[in-house]
């Protein structure tokens, strides 16, 4: 048989055809009009994306070069700073915190879970500047609770800034940045917006603005005061990525699309998507029984799954990728032969779900997986795709998800 090469991995995932097209025919100078009516309707279409009011800065870098903004702009040599930590993505923020001087205490979860809310209460002191964490922990497959982190500070520290690295998170879970009184939340390209890696985004309220005025880390690229002022002009203050930026204003014409033009519905819609393929993955696994890595919180980005005790996920990554060209995560770091990760975030549907699941039940044909049986991955799949369509029609009752399921 022939086969496609599909990505199924969370960053890069699938790239999306639309956007394809305008990155090639991006063949623009980014000090002219044409470039400035651009990045302004993307830059306004962002902020729709994101969902809030707060000006969105964009980058020329990868997802981490907008968390290291985030640290140099926000904190000064010295100030305590607390992570909330459960995984790969969770210890970059502690390195970079680190590495720009910041006394930095921790709270942490095993890999696979997610924090102890009571133990994030007690970690949060008087000088607290700013708790950094990730809305999905992508190397484990699990959710942390923004809202909820985002409550306890109103409550218990009201000067903390909260930064949350959402660059698996958005597009793949609920987050109301405004609402909630997130200060910064970050994204990037080469996940849920469907375009290759270059690009990080983040949204900057108020008061993380003012607080940038005070801090005293050095910072020259990653300068956001200099990029808000340049994006104010339609411009950015080095030479921007405009391709990828041609690529991201047609994806996020695409998410409008889906929901006919409406841009923040088309976002809940692609939420619920991401939603359902992961419930319809998690079913499937379950049904060829395997345990999920991260069973308690699991997120809508990515599915971590344990291989069969005694086999090395290598040895299925291997197979997906040689039997059917699938492209699946592997364990980073000391997870690596413990798990397989498979992403829902951006240009996945109803079809690749199903399509993946058929051919995990063939590789665990092969590698002759205890009990073994085909049908039974599918079968739950399907299930579970008739739940949450009854789920999302219920749900469209409620607001913020109106019209989400059509
Ligand atoms: C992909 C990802 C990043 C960014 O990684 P880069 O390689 O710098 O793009 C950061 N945090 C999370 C949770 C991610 O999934």
């Amino acid at each position: 048989m022939i086969r496609k090469t599909r990505l199924f991995t969370p960053g890069p995932t699938p790239l999306l055809p639309a956007a394809q097209f305008a990155i090639a025919a991006a063949d623009i100078h980014h000090r002219t009009p044409e470039f400035r009516a651009l990045y302004q309707k993307v830059l306004a279409d962002l902020k729709v994306f994101v969902g809030t009011k707060n000006d969105v800065i964009v980058l020329a870098s990868s997802g981490t070069g907008a968390m290291e903004a985030s640290v140099s702009n926000l904190t000064s040599p010295g100030d305590r700073v607390l992570v909330l930590s459960a995984g790969k993505f969770g210890e970059r923020w502690v390195g970079l915190a680190k590495a720009f001087g910041c006394n930095v205490d921790v709270v942490s979860a095993p890999y696979g879970e997610t924090f102890d809310l009571e133990e994030v209460r007690k970690a949060l002191k008087s000088d607290t500047r700013v708790v950094f964490m990730q809305a999905t922990e992508t190397s484990t497959g699990a959710r942390h609770p923004v809202a909820a982190v985002a409550e306890l500070l109103r409550q218990n520290a009201k000067d903390t800034l909260l930064v949350v690295d959402a660059i698996t998170g958005l597009g793949t879970t609920h987050l109301d940045m405004d609402a909630w009184g997130v200060d910064v939340l970050i994204g990037g390209s080469q996940k849920a917006v469907m375009i290759p890696p270059g690009l990080a985004y983040l949204a900057v309220s108020k008061r993380a603005w003012e607080a940038m005025e005070k801090s005293r880390n050095p910072r020259y690229y990653f300068d956001l005061r200099k990029e808000r002022k340049n994006a104010a002009q339609g411009e950015s203050a080095y030479t921007p990525s405009v391709a990828l930026i041609a690529g991201l204003g047609a994806a996020l014409d695409y998410i409008a699309g889906q929901a006919g033009g409406d841009l923040a519905l088309g976002r809940a819609k692609l939420v619920n998507n991401a939603e359902t393929c992961a419930a319809m993955t998690r079913a499937g696994v379950q049904a060829l029984g395997l345990k999920l890595f991260a069973p308690s919180a699991p997120a809508g980005a990515v599915t971590a799954v344990e291989p069969p005790e005694g086999m090395d996920s290598g040895a299925i990554v291997k197979e997906m990728k040689s039997r059917f060209a699938a492209i699946i995560a592997n364990g980073q770091g000391e997870m690596k032969g413990k798990l397989f990760r498979i992403a829902h975030l951006g240009f996945f549907d109803y079809m690749d779900t199903i399509a993946f699941l058929g051919a995990l039940e063939q590789v665990a044909s092969a590698l002759k997986f205890p009990g073994f049986a085909f049908g039974r991955a599918l079968t739950a799949a399907q299930n579970e795709f008739v739940a949450c369509q009854q789920n999302a029609k219920a749900q469209a009752k409620s607001p913020a998800l109106a019209g989400a399921e059509r």
